[in-house]
């Protein structure tokens, strides 16, 4: 299995348009230790020909574009085979009103991400310009499920969704009771090798069944949005703490570094990462604390085989 980060950022990305925190004036400034990120996007293929992508990005165009293999191989061609949504926040689906221009997409979410897309959603009507331009897969938490291309052709990956407290997208607050298939992590497994990956890239916090998914996995990439609870208001951002935002911090004695240390899995990542986060410096001290523990920071363009 291989897996190329095409975008390793939060929501706004890095820099982020309207902010001038510490780590983004360096960023436009071009320091060597805060290297500009796009908002959060992989893809993930088990033979180089056909590939998944977690999360659909507002960046997913210039991503594409970034990576050969996903670029087309015919007149009118793609290699990208799916996306998954784990969550129904702009930052992971906004990118799909972006591969409007008549191509079939084969969408797999639950079924409350699929609802909260579709429903009430005049933009959605780009995607539904002929029949069958958009299929979508229900993805049903507990249930491992081949990860089919767009044609039912087998991809030798499968995906199970494991559910992963959140929250339900802004735009969505106040309209719907919570419900466990709002935010989820999956399971991506190489059904030739077994190689297993665990991508959780927003986790409000680890239950038991999570440890569990996540213990068997063999690469975990997981959220690493903020560093601190008070990240945001210790910068005079933001009112919020990490967790109101259905963020659990990496640092701390209850954020997910020292609760993950025990994980089976030799390749850890953290991704989803905040512009005002610490890890994004290099040399930062937070940063060395999390390659101590045998995790690396995602990067744009970061590539990672199983
Ligand atoms: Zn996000
Ligand atoms: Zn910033």
């Amino acid at each position: 299995m291989r897996i190329k980060v095409l975008g390793a950022a939060a929501g706004g990305g890095f820099p982020q348009w309207n902010c001038g925190c510490p780590n983004c004036r360096e960023a436009r400034a071009g320091a060597p230790d805060a290297l500009p990120l796009t908002q959060e996007c992989v893809g993930i293929s088990a033979d180089g020909e056909r590939w998944f992508l977690p999360n659909a990005s507002p960046e997913i165009r210039s991503q594409i574009e970034s990576y050969a293999p996903l670029h087309p191989r015919g007149p009118r061609h793609s290699p990208i085979a799916a996306v998954v949504l784990t969550n129904g926040d702009l930052d992971h689906t906004l990118g799909i009103l972006s591969l409007r221009e008549s191509h079939p997409l084969l969408i797999y979410a639950t079924e409350r991400v699929r609802q909260g897309f579709t429903e009430n959603n005049v933009f959605y009507r780009t995607l539904m310009r002929f029949p069958g331009q958009v299929t979508w897969r229900d993805l049903v938490p507990g249930r491992e499920s081949a990860l089919d291309g767009a044609d039912g052709s087998p991809t030798g990956l499968s995906i199970e969704a494991v559910p992963t407290p959140g929250k339900p997208p802004v735009h969505l607050e106040g309209l719907e009771e919570s419900d466990p298939g709002e935010n989820i992590g999956v399971l991506i497994r190489d059904r030739a090798t077994g190689g297993c990956l665990a991508y959780f890239s927003a986790a409000g916090d680890i239950t038991s069944p999570m440890r569990a998914a996540l213990d068997r996995a063999d690469c975990v990439f997981f959220d690493g949005t903020f560093w601190a609870s008070d990240e945001l208001i210790a910068l005079g951002l933001g009112t919020k703490h990490a967790q109101d935002m259905a963020h659990l911090p990496v640092g701390g004695p209850d954020g997910s570094l020292s609760r993950l240390a025990g994980l089976r899995a030799s390749r850890r990542v953290y991704i989803h990462i905040n512009n005002t986060n610490p890890l994004l410096r290099s040399g930062s001290p937070e940063r060395k604390q999390v390659e101590a523990g045998g995790w690396k920071v995602a990067q744009d363009g970061m590539e990672v085989s199983l």
